[in-house]
């Protein structure tokens, strides 16, 4: 049975490995140049929170069911992405919150990727069944909001155009996002910059507007998405010494000004890396109010909403929950 699969990020790019091994041909259509998605971009740590009660907290507003099914298959998903040949780098996140693998990003995409058909978008024609896997639409986001792209350059939300226009319903907040400040402009930020240049210290900085109004806020959470959410287009990280991130905003060409009571202010910018509203589905990824459409990744909204949880780690369990749904009943 012919599937299309929209997009070669996590998501897609799963959805394809474990239709093949279901005996199905997808046909893998990416409309940038390459393979990989924002995962190739990332620090492809795939995680979920250690304790359930945790990641409700953290995403309090995010739809309970599918989280739950990423907390309780994520770690069957890991070993099946090893049995695939998969090797982590390492075998924990560094984070006692959490817990997941590591892999290079790099390697993980060449593992992945077969028969891909690049600088091929969606067709608006395409037939179900279609598994939507384009990325969310970060790139639209960043463009209306004046916020900064920590993204692939593709993921305008086409997925969600084609599914909403077929009578798809939403979920989750359409304006919210997972991001990072990352200094901002004249500093050049080049996409192997993506991590190394996160400004990622918010947590000890007290936060002013553009012109200078305090907005630290009482409380930051570990992640600092939430910082991220608050400071919008430009801001000031205001911090009482320098540090690695601060040293690479300035070599970067970031504005970084030693102040005359010898606190440290760094000019920063939010940057979106990925949309948390987006196509509501069940937990077979079937989008909900379509016909023979599935969506898996980060067209899938309404999951993180409220916080932050691992996006790798929706894709792939979402990819895999599309590929089985899609085999069975294709
Ligand atoms: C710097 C950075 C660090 C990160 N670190 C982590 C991390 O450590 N852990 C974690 O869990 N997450 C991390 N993320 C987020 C993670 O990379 C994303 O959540 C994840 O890649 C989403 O997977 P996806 O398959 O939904 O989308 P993507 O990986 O973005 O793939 C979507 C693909 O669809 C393609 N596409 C877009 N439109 C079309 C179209 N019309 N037709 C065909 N193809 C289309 C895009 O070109 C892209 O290749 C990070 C992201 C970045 C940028």
């Amino acid at each position: 049975m012919k599937v299309t699969v929209a997009g070669a990020g996590m998501a897609g790019l799963v959805a394809a490995a474990r239709l093949r091994e279901l005996r199905h041909e997808p046909r893998v259509l990416e409309k940038g140049t390459r393979a990989g998605g924002s995962m190739l971009l990332s620090s492809c740590v795939v995680w979920r929170h250690l304790e359930w009660e945790q990641f409700r907290a953290e995403c309090p507003r995010g739809d309970e069911r599918l989280q739950r099914l990423i907390w309780e298959r994520l770690d069957d998903a890991l070993a099946w992405l090893e049995s695939l040949g998969a090797e982590p780098v390492w075998r924990d996140t560094e984070n006692p919150l959490t817990t997941g693998r590591r892999y290079d990003p790099k390697a993980l995409t060449q593992l992945l990727a077969r028969h891909v058909e690049l600088g091929t978008p969606l067709p608006d024609d395409a037939e179900p069944p279609l598994l939507l896997a384009t990325g969310g639409f970060p790139v639209r986001l960043a463009r209306e909001r004046g916020l900064l792209l920590r993204a692939n350059p593709w993921s305008e939300g086409d997925g969600y155009d084609f599914a909403k226009a077929r009578g798809a319903s939403i979920a989750g907040d359409l304006g919210e996002f997972y991001g990072r400040a990352m200094p901002a402009p004249p500093a050049r930020i080049e996409e192997e910059d993506f991590v190394r240049l996160s400004q990622l210290y918010g947590r000890e900085a007290r936060v002013f507007t553009d012109d200078w109004r305090e907005l630290t806020p009482p409380h930051v959470a570990w992640h600092e998405n939430d910082l991220a959410q608050l400071i919008g287009p430009r801001a000031w990280y205001v911090v009482g010494e320098t540090n690695q991130r601060i040293e690479a905003a300035r070599e970067a060409g970031g504005e970084v000004v030693e102040r005359e009571d010898g606190t440290i202010a760094v000019h920063v910018a939010a940057a979106v890396t990925h949309t948390l509203g987006g196509l509501q589905v069940d937990e077979h990824a079937r989008v909900v109010g379509t016909e023979g459409i599935w969506a898996a990744g980060v067209d899938a909204g309404g999951i993180a909403s409220g916080g932050y949880a691992s996006g790798l780690a929706q894709a792939l369990v979402l990819g895999l929950a599309a590929a089985e749904s899609i085999a069975e009943t294709s």
